[in-house]
């Protein structure tokens, strides 16, 4: 992770990187910001900045052996501690980090700014009790009284800090006082009021900013390659949170797919009452959310084309919508589906064009439910 993978944030960035770059490293800081805020993020940059080989007066390279290794997660010198509760196959004295490694190493590479509730449910926690236990202070104690290996630093970066059981807390006090050299801890923390005092007053508190919308709607349009009128609504709304824009992402292509399926369905049936509050329903969206639901339906029915042909096809939907794609394609001809694509295209070219879209989506709709039923 470097600094420029995070966008927007300028001025917390050159304060780390100064830091840096003037000797003034504080061996234990607390990273408090929102959450969904680039607090998580902005520790694992500044690990990368501090232990690159190659730095740059304002990011890591992103290239040398340790850059590589702490961006896959790898770096022997950089451990994790993070809140853990019970599963299945992992319970009693085991229920510590290290037992989690590999589902830790999966769901934070693709979840920089995700929350306890995102990484619960991907290792499949099976209570809600996650906590840092006091075996697992004793592991930091023991862990850290290692030398590093291969980095100038090492570190642990210990999220979530306010999860930390009293007696772990109080397990690592001296260690957090008195680290060995070259030994950092950075506390990563959505809630810094929640820590034991003695914890906060052993930290440097940096607090991070919120992003604000213009960074989260970059973020969006940089990972989800989103358009950009899209995106700035889409951050306006998550103030500040790329966890909270995210979720807004699914849950609008969530809503896009139940209009689809139940449009597909009243075309079918030649339902007027229905179409016509569908058509509504269209009507009052804007004209990106338009544009985003014609695309929606056109992705759909090439879906379901394809699934005629191939079945195992590793399409990225989710159940639901993997099971109307396969239906649908049962359900019609090759013929039919390219006659109905043909017609969703035309009407995007149209809606492009400022057509009347009562009119525009009331006749797709009877040409789709012609096209359906024909013999
Ligand atoms: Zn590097």
């Amino acid at each position: 992770m470097r600094f420029a993978d995070i966008p927007g944030l300028e001025e917390a960035k050159s304060q780390l990187i100064n830091a840096i770059r003037n000797n003034h490293v504080a061996h234990a800081q607390l990273f408090y910001g929102k959450q969904g805020s680039a607090n998580l993020a902005l520790a694992l940059a500044y690990t990368a900045y501090i232990n690159c080989q190659d730095r740059s007066e304002d990011d890591s390279c992103g290239q040398c052996s340790n850059c590589a290794k702490i961006d896959k997660l790898i770096h022997p010198d950089l451990q994790f501690v993070y809140p853990v509760s019970s599963t299945k196959s992992i319970t009693g004295k085991n229920v510590v980090s290290s037992s989690y490694l590999k589902e830790w190493r999966t769901y934070l590479s693709a979840n920089k700014y995700g929350a306890l509730e995102n990484w619960s449910s991907h290792y499949g926690a099976e209570n809600k009790n996650a906590n840092i236990s006091k075996e697992e202070s004793r592991n930091i104690v023991k862990s850290l009284s290692l030398k590093s290996f291969e980095a100038e630093y090492k570190v642990l970066i210990i999220w979530l800090p306010e999860f930390m059981h009293s007696s772990a807390a109080n397990g690592i006090l001296k260690i957090l006082e008195e680290p060995p050299e070259k030994t950092l801890f950075l506390l990563v923390t959505n809630d810094y009021e929640k820590l034991l005092t003695t914890i906060l007053s052993r930290c440097q508190l940096f607090k991070v900013p919120s992003f604000d919308d213009a960074d989260v709607a970059q973020y969006l349009t940089h990972h989800l390659s989103m358009d950009a009128d899209k995106a700035q609504k889409l951050a306006v709304l998550a103030e500040g949170s790329i966890k909270a824009a995210l979720e807004n992402v699914d849950s609008a292509e969530d809503d896009a797919h139940v209009l689809f399926r139940d449009w597909m369905r009243q075309c079918w049936t030649k339902d007027y009452t229905s179409i016509n509050q569908a058509n509504d329903l269209f009507f009052k969206m804007n004209k990106t959310t338009q544009k985003l639901f014609l695309q929606y339906a056109i992705n759909m029915i090439r879906h379901s084309l394809v699934s005629q042909y191939m079945v195992d096809e590793k399409l990225k939907l989710n159940n639901e919508e993997q099971g109307f794609v396969t239906n649908f394609g049962k359900a019609l001809t090759t013929d039919k589906l390219e006659s109905i694509s043909k017609e969703l295209n035309q009407a995007a070219y149209h809606l492009d064009r400022n057509a009347n879209v009562r009119i525009l989506f009331m006749d797709l709709s009877l040409t789709i439910g012609r096209i359906m039923t024909a013999k």
